[in-house]
């Protein structure tokens, strides 16, 4: 039976590179998503024309209900459950300064990106496979503070303390828990909302003086959740080309 690893928001961007780079590393892959079911098929059909398996679940993460029914589809249909890769997070393209920020875009952060994580890390721990991995989504955001930033960065800064206490946390589980911090990466969530010298402008901060690509990201994912990262506990890695 294939090793079986659940990637929350895994219908486009990010999610979706890590879906197909960890079905090639030989998983059996859940992709989940919110709403775009169409989007969330197209990357399993990808992932079966490429010879690999997988399924797709919705689920919103800031719901505890569908958090447990993600967990019970993948166990109905896949076996078992050995990685969590917690991807799934939002950002708005305008954010303003703190004093601006309403509570509508404070909740919802706070709601997909922080509870969220916690929701399916907490399921997990119950789930998980013995040699299992659990795999974070922060942002390399925690490290440069850019104005404007200051609900969300707050969200992902939660996320990186969950991850190394809750690695220490199953000590004796034989469970990793560990948090990639993505750069700017090409992908809706970063590009929306922005002008080409922006996106030229923050491309340019890193010394490798691009844009980081989903598959930039789902290396270091594969990486955590391969052999090669089994050593590697209550990290975060930041994957940024050099940002901060
Ligand atoms: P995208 O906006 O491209 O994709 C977001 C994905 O998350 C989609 O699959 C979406 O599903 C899903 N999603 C959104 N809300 C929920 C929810 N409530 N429940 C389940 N799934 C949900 O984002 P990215 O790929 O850019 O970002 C992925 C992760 O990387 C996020 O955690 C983000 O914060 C982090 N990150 C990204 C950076 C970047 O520059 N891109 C930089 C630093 C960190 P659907 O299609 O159904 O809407």
């Amino acid at each position: 039976m294939k090793q079986v690893a659940i990637i929350t928001g895994a219908s486009r961007g990010i999610g979706a590179a890590i879906a197909q780079r960890l079905a090639k590393d030989g998983f059996a892959v859940v992709v989940n998503y919110a709403g775009n079911a169409a989007e969330a098929d197209k990357v399993v059909g990808a992932i079966a024309a490429a010879g690999g398996t997988a399924i797709a679940v919705q689920a919103d993460v800031s719901r505890t209900d569908d958090v447990r029914r993600l967990f019970e589809q993948a166990i109905a249909q896949l076996g078992r459950v050995d990685v969590l890769v917690n991807n799934a997070g939002i950002m708005p393209p305008q954010l303003p300064p703190l004093a601006a920020t309403d509570d509508d875009t404070f909740d919802r952060l706070v709601a997909i990106n922080l509870k969220g994580s916690f929701n399916t890390m907490r399921e997990a721990t119950a789930r998980l496979e013995q040699g299992g991995r659990i795999i974070n989504f922060s942002s390399s955001l925690v490290g440069t503070l850019l104005p404007g930033y200051s609900a969300y960065v707050a969200t992902k800064a939660g996320v990186e303390a969950m991850t190394a206490i809750l690695a220490k946390e199953l000590r004796g589980k034989n469970i990793t828990v560990n948090a990639v911090a993505p750069g700017p990466t090409a992908t809706a969530l970063f590009l929306d909302g922005k002008t080409p010298e922006l996106i030229d402008r923050l491309a340019k901060m890193t010394p490798l003086e691009r844009l980081g690509q989903p598959e930039d990201i789902a290396s270091a994912v594969s990486f955590l959740a391969g052999p090669d990262g089994g050593w590697i506990n209550g990290q975060t890695l930041r994957a940024n080309g050099g940002m901060v």
